[in-house]
């Protein structure tokens, strides 16, 4: 048996806690909040991470609290632009729209349920290893592993103690999201955003059930540049709903009855690592790949990292006369690494390309209109589209999309 450590209780965290415990090994995760409740707005799971759902047991769970998602459409003024439909990717695929902490809470409770130890308020800070163990400190003392996951998120400092090339770079820009309670918005199933050139983005998800209300809730996304989240949070409430009343007037309306409405400022980074490994040690999730939420593949590629690295642990032990001893980890963690490196760097590459699409302060958003709309019609090119929506995409040269499973 192979005794792991995690570093972090998030999406990426708890899934490869709930697969690896399931294989036999010994695992117990390390949170550094003490109540890991995530605050936030609603995901979209695409069909690659509904697919690691399904491995997990888990897509059943997710869909009771979720709203189904068939398409994602964009508008500039009444111009519809962007107009991605799942069905044309696949006559069963669909998104799915969950509240982050619906989706936090189902993944939590099933590690509770396999027995997974989950340590509160007592992160990992430091490491060190050597052929044979992995050395990890947590804040109250240390213990001796044969693998070490780091899935401690975007601004992991784990991350920094690892010799591998990489850069972290915050974004310029972020985002204002809400989540508001709305039982007859006429768009239910529908990703809808607004757009003003590349500097304005006001988009709609629906998010299936408020974990707090228990109605059917939605979440607002409103794009806002890092130089103005000073200016936007002394005008408060008030000077937010006036910007989305120029863009959106019934938004506005809404936003401004919505006493239940949680709204908070949320910021990104661009990770990204030469490797995902280094000996006994692998990074998984945002700690490995952080991206903008454009492509809405995060979390997605989360629970994808989670089930590549089970996958690799089983082969590893298979190789090794089915016996997962300590020196297989290095070989798995190794396996790991080259077998993600392609999804992720398209995904990172694509993120990178259409972020200031959406986000910037560059007048390239009639470029981005007369680009979606002529993609469309030419079905090749929409499908490409569609592919990678649906984290399908294995890298630049896969042309057909695969949803890897279990
Ligand atoms: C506004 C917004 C919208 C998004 N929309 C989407 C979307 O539509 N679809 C999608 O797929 N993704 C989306 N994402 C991205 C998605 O939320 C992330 O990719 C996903 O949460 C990453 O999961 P993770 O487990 O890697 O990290 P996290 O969820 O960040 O979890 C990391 C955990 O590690 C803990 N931790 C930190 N340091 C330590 C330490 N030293 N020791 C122990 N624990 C530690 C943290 O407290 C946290 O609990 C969005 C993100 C944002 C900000």
């Amino acid at each position: 048996m192979t005794y792991i450590v995690i570093a972090g209780a998030g999406i990426a965290g708890l899934a490869s806690a709930i697969l690896l415990t399931r294989q036999g090994h010994q695992v117990e995760v390390f949170e550094q909040v003490a109540d890991p409740t995530p605050v936030g707005a609603g995901l979209l799971l695409q069909p690659s991470g509904q697919a690691m759902l399904q491995s997990l047991g888990l897509l059943d769970a997710v869909k009771a609290k979720a709203a189904v998602v068939h398409s994602l459409e964009g508008y500039t003024g009444s111009w519809k632009t962007l107009d991605l439909h799942y069905q044309f990717a696949h006559e069963d695929w669909y998104g799915l729209g969950i509240h982050r902490a619906n989706l936090h809470q189902i993944l939590w409770q099933c590690a509770l349920d396999l027995g997974v130890a989950i340590h509160l308020g007592n992160g990992i800070s430091a490491f060190s290893q050597d052929a044979q163990r992995v050395q990890a400190q947590h804040q109250q003392g240390s213990l001796q592993v044969d693998g070490l996951v780091i899935a401690n998120g975007a601004r992991s400092l784990l991350r920094d103690q690892l010799c591998i090339t990489q850069t972290h770079r915050p974004y310029p820009w972020g985002a204002y999201w809400a989540v508001l309670d709305k039982e007859d918005w006429p768009f239910p199933h529908i990703l809808l955003q607004r757009y003003r050139g590349a500097q304005i983005m006001l988009g709609i998800l629906p998010t299936g059930i408020n974990p707090a209300t228990n109605r059917t809730c939605y979440s607002l996304f409103w794009s806002l540049p890092k130089a103005e989240f000073a200016e936007y949070r002394q005008a408060g409430m008030p000077g937010l709903i006036e910007r989305i009343r120029r863009v959106w007037p019934e938004v506005a309306e809404w936003l401004a009855h919505a006493p239940e409405a949680t709204i908070a400022i949320a910021e990104y980074a661009d990770v990204r690592l030469a490797s995902y490994h280094q000996g006994r040690v692998v990074v998984l999730g945002d700690a490995a790949h952080a991206m903008s939420p454009q492509l809405g593949q995060g979390a997605n590629m989360a629970l994808i990292d989670a089930t590549i690295l089970a996958q690799c642990l089983a082969n590893s032990g298979a190789k090794f006369d089915g016996e997962l001893n300590s020196n297989s980890v290095t070989a798995a963690f190794a396996e790991y690494s080259q077998r993600r490196s392609k999804h992720i760097a398209y995904y990172q590459t694509v993120s990178r390309i259409m972020t200031p699409l959406y986000q910037s302060n560059y007048a390239i958003g009639w470029l981005r209109d007369l680009g979606t709309v002529a993609g469309r019609h030419v079905p090749a090119v929409y499908h490409q589209y569609l592919l990678t929506l649906c984290g399908a995409k294995q890298g630049f040269l896969d042309m057909r999309g695969v949803i890897a499973r279990l």
